[in-house]
Parts: C-alpha cells; sequence; structure tokens
C-alpha cells in the first residue's frame, strides 16, 4: 500500500479535527505545529497523524487527537490560566496545553511515563509545564486553586477534591461513567454558588485509578 507523504498526512491530521468540530483557530495552529509523533514511540510511530487513540507505555493510551482538541475546546482557555491536568500520559495534552495557557501542572500516577514525558517538554523547550508523579483524583492541594481542570481518564463522578480546587469562575472537563462502557464528557462551571454541568458528548476512557502505579 503506497503511504501518504507527511504534508498529505497532516493534512488529513486537520481535516479529521475540523469535521470533528474542532473550529477554534488557536487550537488548530498549536496542534498542527506540535507533531504528535514526538510523543508516539515504536512500532505506532508512524500512525501519529491517525485520528485514533495508541499505545504507549505502562498498559496506557494517547488519546485521539479530535478528543484531544474537543477536551481542550471545552475549556474555554484565553492563555492566562493556571491549569491542573489529570493523567500526564504520553505528555501530548499538557503540551498543547501549555501553548494555550499561562502554566500547566499534569500529575501521573506511572512514574515513567512522568520521566519520558518530562524528558520531552525539555527537548521540545516547553518550560511551562511542571510534570508530578502522584494520585491525581486528590487535585494537587499545594497548588490549588485552579482556573482549569482537565482529567483525561474516567471517574465515576466529579472528584471531590477536584471541584474544591476550582476557582469561582474556573472550568472542569471530566469524562464521567463506568470504565468498561461509553462515558459522557462533562464540563462543570464553578460559580458563587455550587456548580454547573453540561453534559458534551460521549467518549471512550481508560479509568481514573486510585493510587500510585506499581509496574515501574
Ligand atoms: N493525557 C494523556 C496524553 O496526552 O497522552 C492521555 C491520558 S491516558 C488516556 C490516561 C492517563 O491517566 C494514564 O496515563 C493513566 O495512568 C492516568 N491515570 C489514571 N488514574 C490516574 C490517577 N489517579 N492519577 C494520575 N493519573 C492517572
Amino acid at each position: 500500500m503506497m503511504m501518504n507523504s507527511p504534508a498529505e498526512q497532516k493534512m488529513q491530521f486537520l481535516f479529521a479535527l475540523r469535521s470533528k468540530g474542532i473550529t477554534d483557530a488557536k487550537i488548530l495552529t498549536v496542534m498542527e505545529k506540535l507533531d504528535r509523533a514526538h510523543f508516539v514511540t515504536g512500532v505506532f510511530a508512524d500512525r501519529a497523524n491517525d485520528d485514533t487513540p495508541l499505545p504507549i507505555a505502562c498498559g496506557q493510551t494517547i488519546s485521539q487527537p479530535s478528543v484531544v482538541g474537543l477536551m481542550t475546546q471545552a475549556l474555554k482557555l484565553t492563555g492566562r490560566e493556571k491549569v491542573l491536568e489529570v493523567g500526564t500520559g504520553s505528555g501530548y495534552q499538557a503540551a498543547i496545553l501549555s501553548q494555550l495557557s499561562r502554566r500547566v501542572y499534569t500529575v501521573e500516577r506511572h512514574k515513567r511515563l512522568v520521566h519520558t514525558a518530562r524528558a520531552l517538554f525539555e527537548a521540545l523547550s516547553i518550560t511551562n509545564i511542571m510534570a508530578i508523579v502522584g494520585d491525581g483524583s486528590h487535585g494537587l492541594p499545594e497548588q490549588a486553586p485552579f482556573d482549569r481542570i482537565l482529567v483525561t481518564a474516567a471517574a465515576e463522578d466529579p472528584p471531590g477534591p477536584l471541584l474544591a480546587q476550582l476557582k469561582i469562575g474556573g472550568i472542569m472537563v471530566v469524562p464521567v461513567g463506568q470504565s468498561d462502557t461509553v462515558q459522557r464528557l462533562i464540563r462543570v462551571t464553578r460559580l458563587e454558588t455550587g456548580f454547573d454541568y453540561e453534559e458534551l458528548r460521549p467518549v471512550r476512557f481508560v479509568p481514573l485509578v486510585e493510587g500510585l502505579g506499581t509496574d515501574d
């Protein structure tokens, strides 16, 4: 089978993003410039421009690019935010957030993934991400409150500690539901008195797991 040229692959990548509803020009520009191939290694490297999740180390996945784009868009970033991401994985989503916000804290339960992501951020000269090994379901109290929180693993409900670490007016985007069924992507906005919940779309994520990874 004839392989498309890198330029054709990139065009198809951008076409997939637009056709799945990513309309924000800044997000499209960042996703065009930041090559997903940096974050996908080994046998899957030549599929980096496919709009599909791919395996990474520790039995985890790098999310589908259009889902990364839609979650980023749902955060309504202006460039000034302090963002918490739960679930660093490959570091791809954090790297995109870093180009659209002031500072990103990203927490991952697998030490090996954090070390790989840190090395990539350094190689790409990205200096506004702090990657931390930890159980992100507790958030990051020492850096709270956050303007935005993005959870990239599915919780049964929006985790209470994360809701508590959101600023008033802040936004959290989180997949909610059982891990073996289709989940719903939820946007939570913290109001002066309580929270507003919006259901965005069906998604499928690996589960948010308590505690640190033991296999690395
Ligand atoms: N955002 C990632 C990327 O851009 O590659 C993809 C994330 S992957 C779909 C979900 C990640 O969440 C996995 O790496 C998994 O280890 C992590 N995770 C699951 N439960 C966690 C927890 N309680 N705290 C921190 N990370 C967690």
